[in-house]
């Protein structure tokens, strides 16, 4: 069959037909490639650094959160038979015999009669059952400083509940119990729970090193004085922003020119460096040969036609590294727009597996009437790009401008992506469509997904 930009083509060595031949569907493409791709093994790492990465082990707890019952009010440590029948008429006076504050122990037993200032997060003293709050006892009155610890007679004007103002043992975990399973995301509420638990380190999937390679005599980078006829690689950099947000590490390879020898040398040094390959460039009719050629001779590699736009040419394939590992590799279309389209629904999904949580990739999906007429004319599905307004109860869009793939203002206006179906040529005005919030996360803190939802 002649190679034509959706055939796929393989080494001489290898035959493993892992694509397809037809355009195929942006479900089709995201499956076949996360396919190759599996969970990273698992690392230790400083509890600070594992932020929106998983668990690979049962957290047990070692101790009970709070370790001792103690106090959450600034206050007295009394017998709350002692406060029977108190009232602000009539208060019951209660010796001090100690100041407690927060990380002391006190040594003593508060007696029949007797009390103890306490600071609050304190350890409940022996002997007391309850904790009268200073705005309870005539502290409050005579506004005498928490720094005062001369007081030697308290007047209590509250009767006190036994176990008031009492925060138990084990209120918030109790010894011996799973914290968090395996699998659970670490969000910041997450890692201060850890951090409760005297922990500085937790075993998580460790991070993806994805290598990001821009190709194309016409390209300077950023920095580079600018020569006529030439522009400004903007790939690289929004695909390693995107890693990065997505939870992976870039490494921004130099720019490859459009010939064998540069390109051949550094998509060896990206494979060689990293988990996952990044292309831009070079996968659409016009350059077609030359990266065919390479990618061919180094690795399995197909071209496909995805049936989408922006974003249409994508190639996917696999090479090896010296040791033996695979590194799968996806080109991605040049045009700014479609570069960062296509690595937002294939790449995403790819490094939140590596990472461990498939099921999270999905963003939010949501209803919202088009304020502006969407024309898509091609038959493929169109991501159109929007700005969202949820003020009101039903959500509403509007185009963030040019929707041409090199138009990347559009993009940086972009809240959303509205997806008009392959089949339908127009979404109209005040009509309904779903939305991709690419602005924001599931949310999936503490919990392992199970199921996929809002798969687009
Ligand atoms: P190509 O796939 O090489 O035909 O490129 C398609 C379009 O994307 C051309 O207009 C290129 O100049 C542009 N392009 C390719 N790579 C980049 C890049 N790294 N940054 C900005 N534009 C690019
Ligand atoms: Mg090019």
């Amino acid at each position: 069959m002649e190679n034509t930009s959706n055939t796929y083509s393989s080494t001489t060595t290898g035959n493993r037909s892992i694509l397809p031949a037809d355009m195929i569907s942006v479900q089709k493409a995201r499956n076949l490639i996360l396919e190759k791709f599996t969970q990273l093994e698992s690392v230790s790492i400083p509890i600070i650094e594992a932020i929106n990465q998983v668990t690979t082990e049962d957290l047990i707890a070692q101790f009970d959160i709070p370790p001792h019952a103690n106090t959450g009010m600034d206050g007295y440590a009394v017998r709350a038979e002692d406060t029977e029948d108190a009232s602000y008429s009539q208060p019951k006076k209660l010796s001090v015999i100690g100041y407690l504050p927060a990380g002391k122990i006190f040594n003593g037993t508060v007696m029949s009669g007797q009390a103890v200032r306490i600071m609050t997060g304190a350890p409940i003293p022996n002997g007391a059952n309850a904790i009268v709050p200073f705005e309870e006892t005539d502290e409050y009155r005579e506004e005498i400083s928490a720094n005062d610890t001369e007081k030697t007679e308290v007047l209590i004007d509250v009767e006190a509940m036994t176990g008031a103002n009492i925060r138990p043992a084990g209120e918030d975990i109790k010894k011996g119990t799973i914290v968090f399973r395996k699998g659970t995301i670490l969000g910041p509420a997450q890692i201060a729970v850890l951090a409760s638990l005297g922990l500085n380190s937790i075993s998580v999937h460790r991070r993806p090193i994805v290598a990001v390679l821009s190709t194309g005599d016409e390209l300077l980078s950023p920095g580079e004085s600018y020569i006529d006829g030439k522009i400004y690689d903007s790939n690289s950099f929004g695909l390693a922003a995107q890693i990065k947000n997505f939870g992976g590490i870039p490494k921004i390879l130099n720019i490859a020119k459009d010939n064998v020898e540069s390109l051949t040398h550094l998509i060896r040094e990206g494979v060689e460096n990293a988990d996952f390959l990044i292309t831009s460039a070079g996968v659409s009719r016009g350059d077609f040969d030359l990266v065919k050629t390479v990618l061919a001779e180094e690795g399995q590699v197909g071209f496909w036609t995805v049936k989408m736009k922006p974003g249409k040419p994508l190639a996917f394939g696999i090479f090896t590294k010296k040791s033996g590992a695979q590194v799968p590799h996806l080109g991605l279309p040049g045009n700014p727009v479609s570069a960062m389209l296509t690595f937002e629904l294939f790449g995403r999904p790819a490094i939140f597996k590596m990472l461990g949580k498939i099921n999270a990739w999905p963003r939010p999906l949501v209803s919202a009437i088009s304020k502006d007429k969407i024309i898509n004319t091609d038959g493929r599905r169109f991501y159109a790009r929007v700005v969202i307004d949820e003020t009101n109860e039903v959500p509403t869009i509007r185009l963030t401008g040019k929707q041409s793939s090199g138009i990347l203002t559009s993009m940086s206006k972009a809240t959303a992506f509205a997806i008009c179906p392959a089949d339908t040529s127009t979404i109209e005005v005040n009509q309904s469509c779903e939305v991709i919030l690419i602005d924001r996360e599931n949310n999936y803190y503490g919990e392992s997904i199970d199921t996929l939802t809002n798969e687009y």
